[in-house]
């Protein structure tokens, strides 16, 4: 009986839930890493105030921006702000860049409202903003919500300045209003796609009419007078904005055990701050560490501040030179993990997984050999080599992973920044933590896994 238990602990690929696995000292490590993520999703509700944060954290630590041309030695700190949107940081190996660099590759932008160039408008004694969604949300989860306003405003004469209400104690929030129950019968019959249609998501911003009775638009201007006495504010403004209605609040530990955290945009912050932390921690790195934090993921990559711009060659490029390395013999020597999250198992819902090749919460990181739609459209999918690389590097150091898919091949599917990293010649896999409520305005993810999330980025910033 022994023997053949043998042979099956032997031959079995046998997962195991992490709990039953992790030490005392990774309880606590785990504990106290949750601890800086969580105030990192708090101070990034946006792509902007993301970078904001990282570059806070990064000066902390040494990291100063990085010009091009300056000498480098092992051991040095350098990022580059993108426009405000995206960062690029890299830590310099004892090796030349001709070696490979090790990227950890994440996107800080989440799925949301943005305003409308011409938001502002009045009905029946109501004060509204037109919103148009980026990224793929569930609409019908953005009513009856408290939402917060962040962005930038640029003025008539270039200025810029910030906006930001909402979140703060004391500060006035915003809602989109949803149908009464008592109302809804023909609503109630829709799908749910089709429930609450794009142009119903107006944000309620006022009431308060302008005093003068003869005045056109006394609504609108009732709003626009209190913005311009804060900000300097006209109308015409919006159309030089960048305004984005985020969920308002926290994060927060969910279940009695505080093994959960919930809390907006952990798509793809949580993958973002496990690089972050691990660059910060990885000792004496080999190779080159580099991260980059991509805006415009959820809208394909696309535009100067997401995972297809040039800005990203030419911060390598620039590192390459500074060591008369070329930046296409860098590139193909570099290994990529594309940090970005994956769906976790949810038994609710257990129809549109295959749980043979599902990833479930408190398992570790999940890797993805390959996202992608149908027979693996649009996904770049990683090399047995490359897939073998990580796991024996995991293995090696204790991080507990799992290999997962989406869900079931006909169900749906999604992609991630991996493709563009591969179409640059560097190897790439896709690794992140399992989540449930994806793309909601609150999602959900166990600690255990945003800590493995870590441990495999500094795993790789310190052996790969
Ligand atoms: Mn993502
Ligand atoms: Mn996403």
């Amino acid at each position: 009986m022994a023997k053949k238990n043998e042979l099956a602990e032997k031959l079995l690929y046998q997962p195991k839930n992490g709990y039953d696995r992790l030490s005392a000292a990774d309880a606590k490590a785990m504990e106290k890493y949750c601890g800086g993520y969580k105030d990192f999703l708090d101070h990034g509700k946006t792509e902007r105030l993301c970078v904001e944060y990282c570059v806070e954290l990064a000066e902390q630590r040494g990291f100063r921006p990085y010009q091009a041309g300056r000498k480098l030695k092992a051991g040095d700190k350098v990022y580059v702000n993108n426009r405000g949107k995206g960062i690029m940081l890299a830590v310099i190996g004892a090796e030349p860049l001709s070696n490979g660099a090790n990227i950890g590759a994440a996107h800080t932008d989440s799925p949301r409202l943005d305003l409308k160039p011409r938001p502002l408008y009045e009905e029946s004694g109501l004060a509204y903003f037109k919103t148009h969604h980026y990224g793929g949300i569930r609409k019908y989860q953005w009513v009856t919500i408290p939402l917060a306003i962040h962005g930038v405003v640029v003025r008539a004469d270039g200025t810029a300045f910030p906006v930001h209400i909402g979140e703060d104690a004391g500060e006035p929030q915003f809602i989109i209003n949803d149908l009464l129950p008592h109302l809804g019968r023909e609503q109630g019959k829709k799908p749910l796609n089709e429930a609450i249609p794009s142009e119903s998501l107006n944000i309620l911003v006022g009431s308060v009419p302008f005093a003068d009775e003869d005045v056109k638009h006394r609504f609108k201007l009732g709003v626009l007078q209190l913005l311009h006495e804060k900000y300097g504010f006209t109308e015409e403004d919006f159309i030089s904005a960048e305004l984005e209605v985020v969920p308002a609040g926290r994060c927060a530990d969910v279940g009695f055990d505080r093994s959960f955290i919930s809390g907006y945009g952990h798509d793809d912050r949580v993958c973002a701050y496990a690089e972050l932390a691990a660059i910060f921690d990885a000792k004496k790195p080999k190779k080159t560490a580099v991260c980059i934090f991509a805006d415009k993921e959820e809208i394909g990559s696309e535009g100067v501040s997401g995972m297809k711009s040039a800005a990203f060659d030419k911060f390598m490029g620039e590192l390459c030179a500074a060591q008369g390395v070329e930046l296409r013999a860098c590139y193909a020597n570099s290994f990529c993990v594309s940090a970005d999250v994956t769906a976790a198992y949810d038994p609710n819902f257990a129809d549109v997984y295959d749980k043979k090749n599902a990833a479930f919460v408190n398992y570790g990181v999940g890797l993805c050999k390959y996202t992608g739609a149908g027979g693996k459209s649009g996904a770049s999918d990683a090399s047995a080599e490359v897939v073998g690389k990580l796991r024996k590097l995991l293995n090696e150091n204790g991080v507990f992973w799992q290999m997962s898919e989406l869900g079931k091949t006909d169900a749906g599917g999604g992609g991630t920044v991996a493709k563009y990293m591969a179409e640059r010649n560097i190897d790439v896999i896709d690794a992140g933590v399992p989540v449930l409520s994806m793309h909601a305005p609150r999602e959900t993810v166990a600690k255990l896994d945003c800590y493995m999330t870590y441990k495999m980025m500094k795993t790789v910033f310190e052996q790969a």
